[in-house]
């Protein structure tokens, strides 16, 4: 299997070896500033000034859990913890504009690994246009490592819930279906070479950040990120909707056959339909959908009897999808 890059966490200088300021020292410089923060890190607190609603929301990752070392490089999981901050944010209707980050980590991990993890995250909010306001940096058990970033972004109009769907809206997507899962069964098969884009995409999640607020401002009703399947997110909007969301099997074949020639098509399809972390939005809109963004059903109002969920092709199906606490996927 090709080895991830990046140094493992336990190679190099331990941060045993160094007091907090000097592992500071070096992080600092790779997590680009927000030039519009008053106070950004290095003080007790950030400060910042708004001139419009605030969305606010915190994601954490864990080694063992949430990702392992010889799968993604410290880099990977600092994109995999901004993006599916981010992406919560763009879910809203808000546009992302700055991140608070906090590492909880064996003073046996590596200075290497944080520097690479801080990279990660740097580059990541680069590509956002975010800067890092601050963070804390702590000490934890031995084995345990652990990242979380706390995400700020500016709402311009209303946020867009979930649970504003309504009978007679379409339901769409933005962004890929089941890459990141379809990356997962590959690298736990140790055949990455199958499909690199999936297994790229599994290490460093990928979402389509503007499209949230452009959808807002054209009227989505409902909106969410796909973290734990498509069927079980699409179910969480239907449930808050008190709605039906009837998926088209027809609309996502494509994505199917992208992926079946590297998973078979069975292990393709549950992938489409179950897959978690692909950072995706999807939404519901009454009219016009912007660009981008593709129809995959319709939601319908709940018969008499019939519980709010999802159905594929007009039939109830097996929702899936990963559930944190039963750790079931
Ligand atoms: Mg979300």
């Amino acid at each position: 299997m090709p080895q991830r890059p990046g140094a493992s966490l336990h190679a190099g200088v331990a941060l045993r070896e160094l007091d907090e300021e000097e592992v500071l020292a070096q992080v600092l410089p790779l997590l680009p500033a927000d030039p519009d923060a008053v106070v950004g890190p290095g003080d007790d607190a950030a400060v910042v000034i708004t001139g419009t609603r605030i969305v606010t929301t915190t994601d954490t990752v864990v080694l063992g859990r949430d990702w392992r070392d010889d799968w993604s490089s410290g880099a990977d999981v600092g994109h995999k913890v901004v993006t599916q901050n981010l992406a919560d944010v763009a879910a809203m209707g808000g546009r992302p504009t700055g991140v608070l980050l906090t590492l909880v980590a064996d003073p046996a991990v590596g200075l290497d690994w944080v520097l690479d993890h801080a990279g990660g995250v740097g580059e990541a909010c680069r590509a956002a246009g975010v800067g890092v306001l601050g963070g804390d940096l702590s000490s934890a058990p031995p084995g345990v490592v652990m990242v979380s970033v706390t995400a700020l972004g500016a709402l311009p109009g209303d946020p867009v819930l979930r649970s504003g769907a309504r009978p007679g809206d379409v339901v769409a997507i933005h962004g890929s279906l089941g890459l990141a899962a379809a990356g997962l069964r590959l690298l736990e098969a140790g055949t990455p070479e199958r499909h690199a884009k999936a297994v790229a995409r599994q290490r460093r999640p990928h979402s389509p950040l503007a499209a949230g607020p452009q959808a807002a401002a054209a009227g989505a009703s409902a909106m969410l990120d796909i973290s734990d399947g498509l069927l079980r997110d699409g179910r969480r909007i239907a449930r808050a909707s008190g709605t039906v969301l009837d998926l088209d099997p027809g609309r996502l074949q494509s994505d199917v056959d992208a992926l079946a020639p590297a998973l078979g098509r069975a292990a393709a399809q549950a992938c489409v339909l179950r897959g978690g972390e692909e950072h995706s939005l999807l939404a519901t809109f009454p009219g016009r959908m912007p660009p981008g963004w593709r129809a995959i059903g319709v939601v319908r109002a709940a018969a008499t009897g019939q519980a709010p969920g999802v159905l594929l092709g007009g039939r109830p199906c097996e929702v899936g999808g990963w559930d944190h606490f039963r750790q079931s996927r």
